[in-house]
């Protein structure tokens, strides 16, 4: 039966495959039989890719085990997934992935999501990986090896059902009493390195607590390429939407204004974006009203066009003459770190309508919602029921 094993490349995955090698003990496979895949999002750290390939893949290569690396090939599930490497020997981590979840992103002009599921990882490696797997075992049983910590009996419970009566979850870590301080032990026992937390670099759960910002935020002052990365993404989002924002909600671009090194790096981002093809884009949001409740809104459709494109001080004087020339007198111009011009601002009561012509990168795909044009009439037109006395 086959044996396979997600290497998420982070300190759990690094661990069992230490011990499965240095103790056959350990495993109740033999080494022919086990497929080590790993699904690449695109934005791993450059850091991560480093200590896979000077520490794991030599250990791969040594005992010949098949090593699979796929990523999915577009946003579209009928594009299917792009096998970035299949080998014994592997040597090189394809953390560039093909289609990658920044590509995504920024497309649509917004940032992963935290709360509720992680449809983020669900999309860019779940999916990847059990269409992969579903390839590999072709309908066979097979062994699912997932590596939860001992603390994490809550997701093992979770996952216990999934696939059955062809897969057949194994959790080596929880069998052992291993946790991730334990991990991070044996790795240092053996290869003498502090092994990194593996995330895309834009990863909102990476900032979404102190210990995790403090951990987070000197990655990206010594790692400009990454920084910058993350930075435009956020700023794009944060464009399109105030309300965004990598930090549940606030700004990493803020948190980094603080930090020690950060002001440096975000004049460094400022040459970035200038160096950048900027849009002028129209950006509307069609609120619909919560049912009997017109004081709380339900989703929202919307629609981001691009007006213009050029240069980023073309783009600024474009907007600026906008306002002065062409847009009704009164509306409101934000001109700091972006700027947007508020031609419908939200209400308190729903449907209503928003929207702003804003400048940022030129990266946004046009994209309009299936049911905007209607949904935008309706923002229009405001709540029926409303009247005043
Ligand atoms: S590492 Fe973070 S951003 Fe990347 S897929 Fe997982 S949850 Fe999403």
């Amino acid at each position: 039966m086959k044996v396979v094993f997600g290497f998420g490349m982070g300190v759990d995955s690094a661990a069992i495959l230490v011990e499965w090698l240095d103790n056959p003990a350990s495993r109740t496979f033999a080494l022919k039989d086990l497929i080590v895949v790993i699904a690449q999002t695109g934005d791993e750290w450059l850091e991560t890719a480093h200590l896979v390939e000077a520490y794991i893949f030599p250990l791969l290569h040594q005992h010949s085990i098949r090593t699979i690396q796929v990523a999915r090939a577009s946003n579209s599930q009928r594009d299917g997934i792009v096998i970035l490497d299949d080998t014994t020997r592997p040597t090189t981590c394809y953390i560039q992935g093909a289609y990658r979840l920044s590509d995504e992103m920024v497309e649509v002009a917004t940032v992963p999501q935290t709360g509720g599921i992680r449809k983020c990882s669900l999309k860019a490696k779940g999916w990847a990986l059990d269409t992969l797997i579903a390839d590999l075992t072709g309908g066979e049983s097979f062994v699912h090896i997932i590596g939860f910590e001992v603390d994490e009996l809550t997701r093992m419970m979770r996952d216990m059902p999934l696939g059955l009566p062809g897969r057949i979850p194994f959790y080596p870590l929880t069998e052992w009493g291993w946790d991730r301080a334990f991990c991070e032990d044996v790795l240092w026992k053996k290869f003498k390195v502090q092994w990194i937390k593996s995330a895309c670099v834009e990863c909102p759960y990476a900032l979404a607590s102190r210990a995790g910002l403090a951990r987070t935020l000197p990655r990206y002052i010594a790692s400009p390429y990454e920084a910058f990365k993350t930075l435009t993404m956020e700023y794009l989002a944060v464009a399109a939407n105030p309300r965004q924002g990598l930090i549940g909600g606030a700004q990493l671009f803020d948190a980094l204004l603080d930090f020690e090194g950060g002001p440096s790096l975000l004049a460094d981002f400022q040459e970035h974006l200038n160096c950048m093809p900027w849009a002028i884009y129209d950006v509307r949001r069609a609120f619909r009203a919560k049912t009997d409740d017109m004081m709380k809104p339900a989703n929202a459709v919307r629609s981001m066009t691009r007006i213009a494109t050029g240069d980023r001080a073309d783009m600024v004087r474009l907007l600026d003459y906008m306002v002065t020339h062409h847009l009704p007198s009164g509306v409101r111009y934000e001109n700091g770190r972006h700027q947007r011009v508020w031609i419908h601002e939200r209400n308190i009561y729903y449907p209503c309508p928003e929207q702003a012509f804003v400048t940022g990168p030129a990266l946004a795909i046009d994209k309009v919602n299936d049911s905007f044009a209607e949904a935008w009439e309706a923002a229009l037109k405001g709540p029926s029921q409303l009247s005043f006395v």
